[in-house]
């Protein structure tokens, strides 16, 4: 009980230490009026931010990469005490994937930013030139989850600041104190306080940012959550992102490295105790490599540290709450009761902790289970044999969720014909979630996993609305097509769809000629 973060009586929450239960802080919930105030106040500083020139928004970045490169060991440190994940975690999939996107958007802003010229291909629409503008939304309402309390809401913050808008996030209630700590850093690196606010609370304060005056919404969370926040929007008519689960397969081919494949699924499987949206949930092997598969995971993991991660020598830290280890255990113990064989782990480790759970490996699980339908989200490796290609790929396809895959394979034609065929937002070959660290790479599911995109050129032009502008060559002449219709100017318009669009040449001459009616167009108004 020690370590859950919850709202205690008085509108005030409590974030603790998972891997201790030690009570780090107690911060004043935001009421709904509060949440309003904060849009307000973004809403009342957006426009200034808009006209300020991109070389300037760009500039805040830069600053923001060099006070966050100067504070990236609290940053980690306090990643680690809060949300649970060793440092060395947190530097790597947290801090420098921040910096990377910042380096990301400082690099393309301006290009992304720049109106581009929209040929025509219509012949009569050659009188006009157009383009495509970008603007920013408004406001950005951002609503984050506990798992990548810093990376995620800063890669969405970052987009949304450097194409011209204001942020008002809503952390999970278990990171406040991260999520408070991207803002100090921002404001440091100079950005008016009005332009990035957080607002702090559980579900209901991210309800009320929904019915706020925000222009668009940018949700990481659960399935679950993301359908009511799905609805609540459309009540509005607010635009969102929905970033959602995920229940990653991970397709082990007959050609594989085993060495490198048993190795990557255990960092895929297990890393920041199994509590990320592409973890490794599930992992089938093909036949001929499985039993040794599942050997050589099970010597591996007996090597692998398990403890606070403020101590160097931990590979894997606590889960970050009581609730999310019961539905951990619960998988487990429905899979074992049907017949899948526990190789390891399979406990809690309250030796070590209030929330520590130890990293399992069960094989001959099957999709009658629930630890392969629903996300499990915690430190444990399902394996499955198959015998074909085609049926690992029915297999991986075989889920409600479409968030990422990978294929392990020495032959990359083949490892590419399968990404082919798998129905997710991103296919990895020979790796494991590390796209998300790739700043230009677009993040995003198919099926259940979500809507829209994050991260990279894609991330950028969800934070903003496209303008179509059309300049009229011949601004002193009327249009042939205006007002002043009869049976002439029909019959000619008649000729000129048959001169463009007409079957046979010959028809298309015709048409042209009884076209010319169109200039003459004796009715004009
Ligand atoms: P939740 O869905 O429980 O919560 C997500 C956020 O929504 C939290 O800030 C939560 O607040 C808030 N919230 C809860 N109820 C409402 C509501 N009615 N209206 C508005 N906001 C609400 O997810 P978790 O925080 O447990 O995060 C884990 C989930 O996130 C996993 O399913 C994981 O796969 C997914 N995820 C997806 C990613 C992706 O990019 N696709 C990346 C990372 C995680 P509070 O916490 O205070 O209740």
């Amino acid at each position: 009980m020690a370590s859950e973060a919850k709202i205690a009586s008085g509108g005030t929450l409590l974030s603790h230490n998972p891997a201790t239960g030690e009570l780090l802080a107690e911060l004043e919930c935001a009421t709904p009026e509060e949440v309003r105030s904060a849009v307000l106040r973004a809403k009342t500083a957006q426009p200034q931010w808009q006209t300020t020139p991109v070389s300037e928004r760009v500039a805040l970045l830069r600053r923001f990469q060099n006070v966050l490169s100067e504070r990236r060991d609290d940053v980690a440190r306090l990643l680690c005490r809060e949300a649970g994940k060793p440092v060395a975690e947190a530097l790597a999939t947290e801090v420098m994937v921040v910096l990377d996107a910042a380096q990301f958007c400082i690099r393309h802003a301006h290009e992304f930013l720049r109106d581009k010229p929209l040929p025509h291909g219509n012949i009569v629409m050659n009188i006009k030139r157009g383009k495509l503008v970008r603007e920013p939304y408004g406001v950005i309402g951002i609503i984050a989850p506990w798992n990548y309390p810093f990376s995620i809401p800063a890669i969405e913050t970052l987009g949304a600041l450097v194409t011209g808008n204001a942020v008002v996030l809503k952390p999970s209630e278990l990171t406040s104190l991260i999520a408070l700590e991207l803002r100090r850093i921002l404001l440091a690196a100079g950005l008016p306080p009005d332009l990035m606010q957080v607002v702090v609370g559980e579900g209901p304060v991210g309800a009320a940012l929904i019915e706020s005056p925000i222009d668009k919404l940018i949700f990481t969370g659960s399935v679950g959550t993301g359908k009511r926040v799905g609805e609540a929007a459309a009540r509005r008519l607010l635009p969102v992102v929905l970033e959602l689960g995920g229940k990653d397969p991970m397709i082990v081919l007959d050609d594989a490295n085993l060495e490198i494949a048993t190795s990557g699924a255990l960092w895929g499987a297990f890393m920041n105790a199994g509590q990320t949206c592409l973890s490794v949930e599930r992992c089938y092997v093909h036949r001929t490599l499985y039993e040794p598969f599942l050997e050589m995971c099970k010597k591996k993991m007996a090597r692998l540290r398990i403890g606070n991660g403020i101590d160097s020598e931990a590979d894997i830290g606590p889960m970050i709450h009581e609730r999310q280890l019961r539905i951990v255990e619960e998988h487990v113990n429905d899979a074992i009761q049907q017949g899948a064989r526990l190789l390891a782990g399979g406990r809690r480790m309250t030796e070590l902790g209030p929330n520590y759970y130890a990293p399992t490996l069960l094989a001959d699980v099957t999709h009658d289970m629930r630890l392969m339908r629903e996300e499990t989200f915690g430190p444990v490796l399902p394996v499955a044999p198959f015998d074909s290609d085609e049926q690992a790929i029915d297999l991986a396809n075989n889920s409600d969720f479409g968030l990422a895959a990978s294929v392990w394979t020495r032959s990359r034609r083949r490892g590419e014909a399968l990404a082919a065929k798998i129905k997710a937002g991103t296919v990895m070959l020979n790796d494991v979630i590390s796209c998300f660290g790739i700043a230009d790479a677009p993040h995003g599911g198919f099926k259940h996993s979500g809507i829209g995109r994050t991260h990279g050129e894609l991330g950028l032009q969800e934070m903003v609305q496209i303008k179509y502008v059309d300049v009229d060559l011949l601004p002193g002449v009327r249009k042939p097509w205006w007002f002043g219709y009869g049976r002439p100017y029909q019959q000619a318009m008649e000729g000129f769809v048959d001169a463009l669009f007409a079957v046979r040449w010959g028809a298309r001459l015709k048409g042209l000629l009884r076209s010319v009616g169109l200039l003459r167009h004796p009715n004009r108004i």
